[in-house]
């Protein structure tokens, strides 16, 4: 099968991140036609599930909601959600592209009225917590989610349970023969928006994530700050749901390190920072937060968020290297070991919860990209030798959204003049 308004003045975009939106827009608004491909079931990628935005700590969907308004107004874009690229091959203005779509077993006729996980009893780890709380196997990704549809989980297909959730659809919309589909594209250029991913926190040995249900990732932490996340927006510690009122946050969870990822991940900091006002928000006077950092990057205008943490009395900075963790069993407590190095005095100190901020790395890392794509030492992708593919957001470097969409704004306009310029040529012949 192929998509028919795919030719090569098309720009397929990877990704449909803040970043592969901000690509897809950009250029469809220029007049240009968009395939933008997506892996998971909804739009939106990992900022749809963050609770605030540093440094405005405005909620997501805000900037989520224009973007899908304009998306929703603009013919130009094809979204095509549960996909991904198997192949590209050819040159810069004429690529041929093959994508696997995987069934989602619900149609366009799905109203999202929820009657059919009210009728099914099977549940799964829910793939947009972080394994922090279970959904019905028929789910809707996310309260933003677009396309506004219901997905079933392949494995109620075939079971009881897929029949009663069938049964129960006034809008014929579930179908449980629906297949996997192979698409082939022809396309001018490609923009790449993969994004990131979390360093696994496992790796760490000395912090404990697999050991310790305590310490928990910032990704995580994210979710439970957040009212429509696991605990409601409220931080309780995973192990016994005490309310955590004292928090450790060990920055470069992975970063920096020989041993795990050489660059910085730039947002952690950040991230940290803005997760202090979270336990503030929760506990008011009576929170704490420590961070434990090497040194604290923040650029331009977040340096003055920076600054208003600092003057915050719940926030505290202790600059040291976490060495070790260790717990405390009879109360579920971790006790953070340590040398101060602004005094190098050596601490052992007890916290309710600790959060580790943890790296990115490209989620391109372990897929097969096209041969002629360039990476630098850590994954993230610079472009294509021949210059018909381009990076976007974080797929290019660890960014934050406000440079992701000035990256994606780029991107787009790389691509848009290799599909202009293939227009041109043929019009000219
Ligand atoms: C703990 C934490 C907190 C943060 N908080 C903030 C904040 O407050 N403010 C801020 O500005 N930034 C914040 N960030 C950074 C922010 O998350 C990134 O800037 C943002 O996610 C980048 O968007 P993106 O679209 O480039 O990537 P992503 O959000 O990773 O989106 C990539 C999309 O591509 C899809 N995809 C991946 N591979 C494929 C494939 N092979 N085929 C099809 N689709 C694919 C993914 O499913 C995903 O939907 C935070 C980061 C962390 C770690």
């Amino acid at each position: 099968m192929s998509v028919s308004i795919a030719t090569n003045q098309t720009i397929l975009v990877v990704g449909g991140g803040v970043s592969g939106m901000t690509a897809a827009l950009e250029a469809a608004e220029c007049g240009k036609q968009v395939i933008l491909v997506e892996r998971n079931s909804s739009l939106g990628g990992r900022t749809a599930l963050m609770y605030r935005y540093f440094p405005k700590m405005c909620h997501p969907t805000c900037g989520l909601e224009i973007n899908l308004r304009r998306l929703k107004g603009n013919r130009n874009v094809r979204v095509l959600t549960q996909a991904e690229v198997d192949s590209v091959s050819g040159e810069r203005g004429n690529y041929t592209v093959t994508l696997k779509i995987s069934p989602r077993y619900i149609n366009q006729n799905c109203t999202a009225c929820g009657e059919c996980a009210k009728a099914v009893e099977a549940e799964i780890d829910n793939p947009y917590e972080y394994g922090l709380s279970k959904t019905r196997a028929a789910y809707l990704p996310h309260a933003m989610a677009y396309p506004l549809r219901y997905v079933l989980d392949p494995s109620i297909v075939g079971t009881p349970d897929g029949e009663k959730a069938k049964a129960a659809c006034k809008y014929n919309a579930i179908e449980l023969d629906m297949l996997p589909e192979t698409v082939e594209l022809k396309v001018g250029a490609v923009v790449w928006a993969t994004g990131w991913k979390p360093y696994d926190a496992a790796k760490i040995h000395p912090y404990g994530y697999d050991r310790f249900d305590n310490v928990i990732t910032s990704l995580e932490f994210e979710r439970l700050a957040n009212p429509h996340g696991p605990t409601g927006g409220k931080l309780l510690r995973p192990s016994d749901g005490k309310e955590a009122k004292n928090i450790a946050f060990i920055q470069c969870a992975g970063s920096r390190d020989e041993n795990h990822l050489r660059h910085c991940s730039r947002i952690c900091c950040m991230a940290s920072l803005k997760q202090t006002q979270y336990v503030r928000e929760a506990c008011g006077e009576e929170g704490r937060s420590t961070i434990y950092y090497i040194d604290i990057r923040s650029i331009d205008r977040l340096e003055d968020f920076y600054l208003k943490v600092q003057q915050d009395p719940t926030v505290k900075f202790v600059k040291s290297k976490v060495a070790s963790i260790k717990l405390h069993e009879a109360s579920g407590d971790l006790i953070l070991h340590g040398v101060d190095t602004e005094g190098y005095h050596r601490y052992a100190t007890q916290h309710d919860l600790v959060v580790l901020a943890v790296g990115m790395e490209p989620e391109s890392n372990g897929i097969t990209l096209p041969a002629d794509i360039i990476t630098d030492s850590s994954g993230f992708i610079e472009g294509a030798a021949g210059g018909g593919q381009f990076a976007a957001g974080a797929a290019s470097s660890p960014l934050d959204v406000n440079r992701s969409v000035q990256s994606a704004t780029a991107a787009a306009l790389r691509a848009i003049q290799v599909v202009h310029k293939t227009s041109t040529i043929e019009g000219g012949r």
